[in-house]
C-alpha cells in the first residue's frame, strides 16, 4: 500500500504515496495537465504528461470540478518548478465527492465575498487557509488557557446551562419551556461558580457557552459566546484577581506566539506581549479622558463603545494594548459585586484590549446580609435565588473572579474586524443557521 503523505511531509525519495485533498485548480495545456491539490497544510502539484498517464486516468483527473474531494496515488518526483520541490505523477485516483458547480463561494478567488455569504457557506469558507488559521489559533489559545489554569491550581468545572434564574436579571435571558416550567439558558456561570467557593474547590474555571438575548447588532456581540470564567476564594482584594488574569493571559499570549507561528504567518499577524502587570486606570480617570475628548458623559454613565475607544486610543499612544479599568460605579454593576465602602464605586473592573472590553471581573460580595441587600437594591427578589444564597449562610470565604469572552479575546488578538470571524457558526439576532 502506498504511504499516506500530505503537503507538509511529502518529499523526494518517498516513492509511491497517496495524497488526500481538494482539487483547487485544474489546468489543461494539451500535452500536459496540472492539478493543484490542496490539503490541510498546503498544496501539492499533480503533474500529468498526457503520454505517460493512462488515458482513462488522465480524463478522469482533468475532468474534475474544482473543490472535489479526492485521493491521488502516484510517484513523487523532484521538481524545480514547484514550491515544495516535488510533484506527484499519478498512477491512480479515487474520487470521493465531486463538487457541484458553480461553487457557492470561491476558495482562492481574490474577490472578497460578503460576510453573510461566507457564513452561509462556512464549510467552504473554512477551506481558505487564512480562515482556518484563526480556528487553529483559537484551539491553541483554549488549550493554553487549560494549561495556565491548571498550573495555577484551578479545577475545571462544568455548570448547568439550563437554569431557573439568571445572574443579572431577566432582560437578556432566553426562555426555555422546561417540561412546562419556565427555565432559561444560562447567561453566565456566575451563581454556580460563586457557590463553589464555599466548597473547598476554591479555585475553579469553566470554558463554556453563555447565552444572551442581545438585540444589538454590533461587531462584538453575538447571542451565544464562549466564556472563560474563573473564580478564586480567599482573596484579599480585587487586585488579586487582576494579577491572576494577567498571569493567565500572559501565558496564552506567549504560548500562541510560539506554537502558532505558522498560523500567524498565514494571517500576516504577530502577537505583541505586553509587560506585566497590566496598567490599571480607574473609571474616574477614564471618564475624565472621555469628557475631555468631547463626549457628553456624566458621573455614573457607562463609558460606552465610543468612550472605550477613546480610552483605548489614549492607552495605545502610551504603548499599552491591555489595561484594566477599575472602580466602576456600583450602580452599573450586578448585585454580586462588592461595593467600595463609603463611595458610589465598586470593587469591579473590566479588562480592555485596544479599546474594547474583553473581560469583566471583581471582588464579590460574600457577606450574606450585604448580598441580600444588594439584590433588593437591584430590584431582584432574593426568594428567586434561594439555592444560591444558601451557600452564603454557612461559611463563605471572600472571593472574586472574572469572565473573559474567548471569541472577543481571539478577535482582538488577531485584530479581526468582527467577533463573528472568530466563531465557526455564529448566532445573532438574524442568524440561527447554519
Ligand atoms: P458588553 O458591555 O461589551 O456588552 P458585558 O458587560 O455585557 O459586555 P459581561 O457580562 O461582563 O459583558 O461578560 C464578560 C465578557 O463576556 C465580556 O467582557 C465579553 O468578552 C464577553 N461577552 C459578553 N457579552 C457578549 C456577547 N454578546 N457576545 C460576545 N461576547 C460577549
Amino acid at each position: 500500500m502506498a504511504l499516506i503523505r500530505d503537503s507538509s511531509n511529502i518529499k523526494a525519495g518517498d516513492g509511491t504515496v497517496t495524497i488526500n485533498g481538494w482539487v483547487q485548480d485544474v489546468r489543461n495545456l494539451g500535452g500536459i495537465s496540472f492539478i493543484t491539490l490542496r490539503d490541510r497544510y498546503g498544496t501539492v502539484q499533480i503533474t500529468m504528461p498526457k503520454k505517460k498517464i493512462e488515458p482513462e486516468l488522465f480524463e478522469l483527473l482533468t475532468g474534475l470540478s474544482r473543490e472535489s474531494a479526492v485521493s491521488v496515488t502516484g510517484e513523487v518526483k523532484e521538481s524545480n518548478q514547484t514550491a515544495l520541490g516535488v510533484e506527484l505523477i499519478p498512477l491512480s485516483a479515487k474520487i470521493h465527492g465531486e463538487a457541484a458547480s458553480p461553487l457557492p463561494l470561491g476558495v482562492v478567488d481574490k474577490v472578497n465575498a460578503e460576510m453573510d455569504t461566507r457564513l452561509n457557506n462556512r464549510f467552504m469558507d473554512l477551506r481558505k487557509p487564512e480562515i482556518r488559521a484563526v480556528f487553529e489559533l483559537r484551539s491553541m489559545a483554549v488549550d493554553l488557557i487549560f494549561e495556565a489554569a491548571a498550573e495555577n491550581g484551578f479545577v475545571n468545572v462544568s455548570t448547568p446551562k439550563i437554569v431557573a434564574s439568571g445572574a443579572e436579571g431577566g432582560s437578556t435571558l432566553f426562555g426555555v419551556d422546561y417540561f412546562g416550567r419556565q427555565a432559561y439558558l444560562a447567561q453566565s456561570p456566575q451563581l454556580y461558580k460563586q457557590m463553589l467557593m464555599s466548597t473547598g474547590l476554591d479555585r475553579i474555571f469553566e470554558i463554556g457557552p453563555a447565552f444572551r438575548a442581545e438585540h444589538s447588532n454590533t461587531n462584538r456581540h453575538v447571542t451565544e459566546f464562549i466564556s472563560f470564567d474563573g473564580e478564586m476564594a480567599w482573596i484579599e482584594k480585587e487586585e488579586d484577581v487582576m494579577e491572576m488574569i494577567g498571569r493567565i493571559i500572559d501565558r496564552v499570549l506567549r504560548g500562541l506566539a510560539e506554537k502558532g507561528a505558522k498560523q500567524l504567518e498565514i494571517l500576516g499577524k504577530s502577537i505583541k506581549i505586553p509587560e506585566l502587570p497590566y496598567p490599571v486606570l480607574t473609571y474616574g480617570e477614564c471618564l475624565k479622558l472621555v469628557i475631555d475628548a468631547g463626549l457628553p458623559l456624566k458621573e455614573g454613565d457607562d463609558l460606552g463603545t465610543e468612550g472605550e475607544k477613546i480610552v483605548g486610543d489614549a492607552m495605545s499612544a502610551k504603548g499599552f494594548d491591555l489595561y484594566f479599568i477599575a472602580e466602576y460605579p456600583e450602580e452599573a454593576k450586578p448585585f454580586y459585586i462588592m461595593e467600595k465602602p463609603g463611595t458610589p464605586y465598586s470593587y469591579s473592573f473590566d479588562l480592555d484590549f485596544k479599546g474594547q472590553e474583553i473581560s469583566s471581573g471583581g471582588q464579590r460580595e460574600h457577606r450574606y446580609d450585604e448580598l441580600v441587600g444588594r439584590m433588593s437594591k437591584k430590584g431582584l427578589n432574593p426568594d428567586d435565588f434561594g439555592f444560591y444564597l444558601d451557600a452564603f449562610k454557612y461559611g463563605m470565604p471572600p472571593h472574586g473572579g472574572w469572565g473573559i469572552g474567548v471569541d472577543r479575546l481571539i478577535t482582538k488578538l488577531l485584530d479581526l474586524p468582527n467577533v463573528r470571524e472568530a466563531i465557526l457558526f455564529p448566532r445573532d439576532v438574524s442568524r440561527l443557521s447554519p
